[in-house]
């Protein structure tokens, strides 16, 4: 399998794998760079041989364990993307942890995993993500120092949800405004797709700043209690990306903007929480373009999650309105990347990307200047 040649490894700096077979742990742990600060970013905990549950259980395993490399490498050099366009004084890493949360997600083998973390003495800060709960990140900070977005304690930044929704909200404004000319959001018409922690919050923004919503969800509880907020009209999941509407806010899952849903996508801008919604970087984000489609990058607009856990690296009491003003600082980013984009003739992504490697690039010169 090549891997310092593959495109995700690019310029990774160091890439750890992690067995411990007493509890099962099979995890890999990926620095892309510690240009800016700590490389920072989530545990993910997976079953990648399900994925090929369909082939002898030896072949299942193999190809898992490869999405796995593949995977960490392409969302620990996303989080450095995130990080940098965010301003923070944060590196970019990941960590996936390989196999069936529910199944060996035990506080044992978050030890374990946290012993991993420990040993790379601060390079790499681990945090929540897909697979993993508070408990298990709870029972990981047990050996290790290195884990933020915990509940408590002195430092402690608790849920992201509602600062990336702030975030998510303020770039669908600089999104409106770009594209519709409008400096409110009356009447703006917004369909939600997922309505889980993110997605609640923002309708609440959404509905008391006068849009029209539109939601969806795979979960009935959950659109019961944006029903709750006010008054939103609730669609089909498979109906919400060709909802007739302004913007389109994927907050749910990655990977929804393909061949498949971009010709349904009657929205002029796309604006969402979810990771990845591109299936291919520079490609549909082109297809959009081309389109007359504005895409909100989604390591960008997502960031309000890990401006809000910051100072926890940096072990400062959490100061609201600094925070809260980082937060409101992706709308502008995001206006700069939709200008550069208009003017060069180039898809937002691909201009956030490359914003993104000068930030890192420079911050690596200003690191070897001062070594000299
Ligand atoms: P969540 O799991 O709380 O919410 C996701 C919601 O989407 C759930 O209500 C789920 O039922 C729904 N859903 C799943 N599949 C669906 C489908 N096919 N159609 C419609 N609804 C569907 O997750 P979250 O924390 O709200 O995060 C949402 C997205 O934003 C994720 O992609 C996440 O990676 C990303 N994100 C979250 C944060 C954060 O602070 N929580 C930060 C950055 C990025």
């Amino acid at each position: 399998m090549p891997v310092f040649d593959s495109r995700s490894f690019k310029n990774h700096e160091q890439v750890v794998f992690c067995s411990d077979p007493a509890t099962g742990l099979k995890a890999i742990i990926a620095v892309h760079s510690s240009a800016l600060g700590p490389a920072t970013g989530g545990t993910r905990f997976w079953d990648y041989a399900a994925l090929h549950s369909g082939a002898p259980v030896d072949v299942a395993e193999t190809r898992g364990e490869q999405d796995a490399v593949y995977d960490v490498l392409r969302l620990s050099r996303g989080m450095s993307f995130k990080n940098a366009m965010a301003g923070l004084r944060l590196g970019g890493g990941k960590s996936v942890i390989i196999g069936n949360p529910k199944k060996l997600g035990t506080p044992e083998l978050m030890h374990a995993f946290g012993r991993f973390v420990q040993r790379l003495g601060g390079v790499y800060w681990a945090a929540e993500d897909v697979g993993t709960t508070p408990a298990m990140l709870q029972a990981a900070s047990e050996t290790t120092q290195f884990v933020c977005g915990l509940e408590g304690g002195d430092f402690g930044t608790g849920d992201p949800s509602p600062h990336t929704a702030l975030g998510v909200f303020t770039g669908i404004q600089a999104a409106v405004t770009h594209k519709l000319g409008k400096t409110d959001m009356k009447g703006v018409t917004v369909a939600v797709q997922g309505v889980g922690h993110v997605g609640q919050y923002l309708v609440e923004h959404l509905l008391k700043a006068g849009a029209k919503v539109v939601v969806t969800d795979i979960v009935d509880a959950n659109i019961q209690a944006v029903k709750a907020m006010g008054p939103v009209e609730v669609v089909a999941p498979a109906a919400i990306h060709a909802v007739d509407c302004d913007v389109f806010a994927p907050c749910a899952l990655g990977g929804g903007l393909n061949a498949k849903t971009i010709p349904d996508i009657k929205a002029s801008i796309i604006a969402g929480a979810a990771n990845n919604q591109l299936e291919s970087e520079g490609v549909e984000d082109e297809v959009l373009r081309k389109r007359g489609v504005l895409y909100a990058p989604d390591y960008v607009i997502n960031a309000g999650g890990i401006i809000s856990v910051e100072s926890e690296v940096y072990k400062e009491p959490v100061n609201e309105a600094a925070r809260t003003a980082k937060v409101l600082r992706i709308g502008e980013t995001l206006s700069k990347i939709f200008t550069a984009s208009d003017k060069e003739g180039r898809p937002t992504g691909i201009i956030a990307n490359e914003m993104a490697e000068n930030i890192i690039r420079h911050a690596n010169e200003a690191k070897l200047a001062a070594a000299e």
